[in-house]
C-alpha cells in the first residue's frame, strides 16, 4: 500500500492542522492536500494514495460523493478513508460509515486522538496486507511437490479436471505420458536415500526444462511422473515421450549418480478422445494401463494407447 495521505478540506488552516499534526510523527512519506472532492480525485488520479482524510461540507463537490468515487473506482479499493466533519450528530456519523468510511472523526479534532486512529488503520491495513501474502504463499506451496519443485496431485487433480473439460467442450484433444523410473529401488539400495532423491530432482528439472509453457509436470508419486499436454495429438505425444524417455538415458548426471550406469524411464502415453472419453479419471487410468505395459515389455520403452 502507498504510504501516501491526501487531506481533503476547503479551509486551509484546517489542512495545514492536519498535515502538521501528522508530519509530527511521521505516519506518511507524502502528504497531499485537496480544497475540494474535485481536485481531490484530480490528486488520487495521479499520486498513489493510501489514505484519504476528508471533510463532508465543501463547494462543488462534497465528501460523501468523494467517497462513492473511490469505492466505485477498481484501482482505489484499498484507499482508506476517514471523515474529518463538523457534524457532530450521530446520525453524520452512521451515514459516514455506512458510506464506506473506515472512520469517523469530528471537529475540532484531538491531535492525539487522530494520530492514534490513523496508526491502528494503518496497523490493521499493514496485517491484511501480510495476511493476504501468507495466504498467495501458501496457496502456492500447497500445490507444489516440495522434493522437485514440481506440481503435485492436487495440482493434477484440479487443473487436469477443468483442461479436460475445456478439451470436451471444444473438440480439443489432450494427452497425458506417465513416466516411472526402471528399477529405482536398485539407486536407493546401492547408492542411499539421498542419492535417490537427487536423481528425483533432476528428472524433475529436466522435465521442466524440456515442457512448453502450457504444458506442466507433476510428481505423482514415488518415482513416477506425469505430463499434461494440451492440445496435443497421440502421435505429438508419443513423440514428446520418446523425447523425454531419452532425455533421461541420456542425461550424463544420472548416469553420474548411478555408478556410471544408466537410469531409465518407462512411459506410457494416452489421448483424448482416441483412448476414452469417459472423463479424467478414466484418462488416467488408460496411461496407467499403457506405462504398466511399457514396463511389462521390457521397460526403458514408451508404449502408446493402452486399449486393453
Ligand atoms: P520398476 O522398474 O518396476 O518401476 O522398479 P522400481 O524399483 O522403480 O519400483 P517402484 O517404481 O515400484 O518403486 C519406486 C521406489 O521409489 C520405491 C521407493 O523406495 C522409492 N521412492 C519413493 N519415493 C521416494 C523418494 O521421495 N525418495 C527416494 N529416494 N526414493 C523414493
Ligand atoms: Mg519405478
Amino acid at each position: 500500500m502507498a504510504n501516501n495521505v491526501l487531506i481533503v478540506d476547503d479551509s486551509q488552516l484546517m489542512r495545514e492542522k492536519v498535515v502538521e499534526t501528522l508530519k509530527r510523527v511521521a505516519l506518511f512519506n507524502n502528504y497531499y492536500e485537496a480544497d475540494d472532492g474535485i481536485n481531490a480525485i484530480k490528486v488520487l488520479s495521479k499520486e498513489e494514495i493510501g489514505m484519504v482524510i476528508s471533510d463532508v461540507t465543501m463547494p462543488r463537490m462534497d465528501g460523501f460523493k468523494l467517497l462513492d468515487f473511490v469505492q466505485k473506482e477498481k484501482r482505489l479499493e484499498d484507499v482508506m478513508v476517514i471523515i474529518l466533519s463538523g457534524n457532530r450528530g450521530v446520525y453524520d456519523r452512521i451515514k459516514g460509515l455506512e458510506s464506506g468510511a473506515i472512520d469517523y472523526i469530528t471537529k475540532p479534532f484531538h491531535p492525539q486522538e487522530l494520530i492514534i486512529r490513523v496508526r491502528i488503520l494503518l496497523k490493521m491495513k499493514q496485517l491484511q496486507k501480510d495476511l493476504k501474502e501468507k495466504i498467495a504463499e501458501l496457496e502456492r506451496v500447497s500445490v507444489i511437490d516440495n522434493l522437485t519443485g514440481l506440481y503435485n496431485q492436487r495440482y493434477l487433480y484440479d487443473n487436469l479436471m477443468r483442461e479436460y473439460n475445456r478439451c470436451e467442450r471444444f473438440n480439443l484433444k489432450l494427452s497425458l505420458i506417465m513416466l516411472d523410473i526402471d528399477n529405482f529401488k536398485e539407486v536407493n539400495d546401492f547408492f542411499g536415500h539421498q542419492c535417490g532423491d537427487t536423481v528425483l530432482k533432476e528428472i524433475g528439472r529436466l522435465l521442466q526444462v524440456t515442457l512448453r509453457g502450457y504444458d506442466f509436470a507433476v510428481r505423482y508419486g514415488g518415482d513416477e511422473f506425469i505430463i499434461v499436454l494440451s492440445q496435443n495429438t497421440a502421435i505429438g505425444a508419443h513423440i514428446v515421450g520418446e523425447r523425454i524417455r531419452k532425455i533421461i538415458e541420456d542425461s550424463p548426471i544420472l548416469k553420474e549418480l548411478n555408478g556410471g550406469n544408466y537410469i531409465t524411464a518407462s512411459v506410457g502415453v494416452a489421448t483424448y478422445p482416441d483412448d476414452t472419453t469417459d472423463g479424467y479419471e478414466s484418462l488416467i487410468n488408460k496411461v496407467d494401463n499403457a506405462l504398466y505395459l511399457a514396463k511389462r515389455e521390457g521397460r526403458n520403452r514408451v508404449v502408446y494407447n493402452a486399449r486393453a
